[in-house]
């Protein structure tokens, strides 16, 4: 039996890039030989991401809750636990949870040749957050 200890703090989200209270769990960091990033995103009833892109796109896949995800000029899609989303490259786009509900998704993307995972945007506004999903 081999255990692999969990030695990273979980980090809160910045303000800047989020709304209410979110924490992120590193689960696979770039490297020189590879550029696959991954972490487990918690977020908090009414917390969500600002409006963002990614340069190479982003896999989200919903482990626990109940969430909300939109991309600009679509409508709000409720997403649950074994939903996957990809979100393409530069397609602007939002996930959290929902008003009443934990969510916690896995994140999965490529950063860029610089190290760059996402260009953020935008909070979501609380009009924008409470549209009635599609
Ligand atoms: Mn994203």
């Amino acid at each position: 039996m081999r255990i692999t200890r969990n030695a990273i703090a979980t980090m809160a989200g910045p303000s800047a890039w989020f709304t209410g209270t979110v924490y992120i769990d590193p689960v696979a960091a770039p490297s020189a030989a590879s550029r696959v990033q991954a972490s487990s995103v918690h977020f908090t009833p009414g917390a969500r991401t600002a409006w963002h892109t990614h340069p190479n796109g982003q896999t989200i896949y919903v482990t626990e809750g109940v969430g909300l995800c939109q991309r600009r000029g679509g409508p709000v899609e409720v997403i649950r636990p074994g939903d996957r989303v990809f979100f393409e490259p530069a397609e602007e786009h939002w996930h959290g949870a929902t008003a009443d509900r934990f969510m916690t998704h896995l994140a999965l993307l490529e950063v860029d040749a610089d190290g760059n995972s996402a260009t953020w945007g935008a909070h979501v506004s609380d009009e924008e957050y409470g549209q009635q999903p599609g």
